[in-house]
């Protein structure tokens, strides 16, 4: 199972962002409104999350690392009623056996914490109190330390911080109701409160995507027949500045898929903004019934099961809200 682990990771834990990535989803499955990372050294040398989200109790911490023990999927069919980011239970042990890691929670019926180690191999200890607030924090440390292969692709520590950047804005903009705070090498280089209006995720936008784009923006929301697209375009006097501003969420999850980027270049092309990369944060809700978020182990893959639907409703939707304000 140990080697298992090791051949998961590979496909799971690419590079301390994905770490990041995995454990970030797993604060937000526990309902975190407060989650704050600790990096060191790019992540290669600690990345240390911790969350006030529901907690995991003593007995099922050992669990929490071992492969598929915790799968939410207990039938085919289930996958499609799955919200939730996580699902397949492979995250957690593919990281434990990668690296050096603590894991710590008190659950939120629980009078007191507890943390369990591991180093790397399939077996752990017995758990052991620890003083902690209702909540979950992992410390992984040392990321690659016994496979050595890997651990040789890591880039430089301001590279591998990047990526862990880039990941954290992404999801920090899927939920504007979870405050995000991100150190490195015990700087705060990110702090995003919690907020749930829509002028405090304008803040949140103006934070992540830069001031320019919050101010040279359309928001829409259109709903019909069970698809609902809301969130903010680039206006054709913005700019873009940064390399690469399109943030596309479906049900929550962040996504790159070609159907949705056709549709939505075809729908800026047509109107007015020939030449230019169209610059937007979109969020796509629908009936998890009709979309499949298991293409990819690494989940930025989507199928959609009325892909044609889902096309026209896209591009009519936004070509409608560009239109309205062509100059
Ligand atoms: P999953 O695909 O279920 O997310 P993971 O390996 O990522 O699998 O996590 C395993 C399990 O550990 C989760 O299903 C959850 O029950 C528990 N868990 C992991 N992280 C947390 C956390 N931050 N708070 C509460 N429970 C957690
Ligand atoms: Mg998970």
């Amino acid at each position: 199972a140990h080697l298992i682990n090791q051949i998961a990771a590979g496909e799971v834990v690419e590079r301390p962002a994905s770490v990041v990535k995995e454990l970030l989803e797993n604060a937000l499955d526990a309902g975190a409104t407060r989650i704050e990372v600790d990096i060191e050294q790019g992540g290669g040398k600690r990345i240390r999350i911790r969350d006030n989200g529901c907690g995991i109790p003593k007995t099922e911490l050992a669990l929490a690392l071992s492969r598929h023990a915790t799968s939410k999927i207990a039938s085919l069919d289930d996958l499609e009623q799955v919200r939730s980011l996580g699902f397949r239970g492979e995250a957690l042990p593919s990281i434990a056996s990668v690296s050096r890691l603590i894991l710590s929670s008190r659950h939120q019926d629980a009078d007191q914490g507890w943390q369990l180690y591991g180093d790397g191999q399939e077996v752990f200890g017995e758990p052991e109190p620890v003083a902690h607030t209702n909540g979950t924090t992992i410390d992984v440390t040392d990321l690659f330390f016994n496979t050595p292969a890997r651990r040789k692709f890591l880039k430089t520590e301001k590279t591998e911080f990047g990526h862990i950047e880039d990941m954290l804005r992404k999801i920090a903009l899927s939920r504007f109701d979870v405050g995000f705070e991100l150190n490195h090498n015990q700087k705060n280089t990110l702090r995003l409160r919690p907020t749930d209006d829509r002028s405090g995720a304008e803040r949140r936008i103006a934070d992540i995507c830069g001031s320019a784009f919050a101010e040279q923006s359309l928001y829409l929301d259109y709903e019909a027949a069970g698809l609902r697209l809301w969130g903010w375009v680039g206006l054709p006097t913005f700019s873009r500045s940064q390399a690469d501003l399109q943030h596309f969420y479906v049900n929550g999850r962040n996504v790159r898929d070609r159907l949705i980027t056709h549709a939505v270049k075809q729908a800026y092309q047509d109107v007015m903004y020939h030449g230019r990369h169209p610059a937007f944060v979109l969020f796509l809700e629908l009936n998890p019934q009709l979309v499949d978020v298991n293409a990819h182990p690494t989940k930025q893959e989507v199928r959609f099961r009325e892909g044609r639907l889902v096309h026209d409703f896209l591009f009519r939707t936004l070509h409608q809200a560009l239109a309205d304000i062509r100059p």
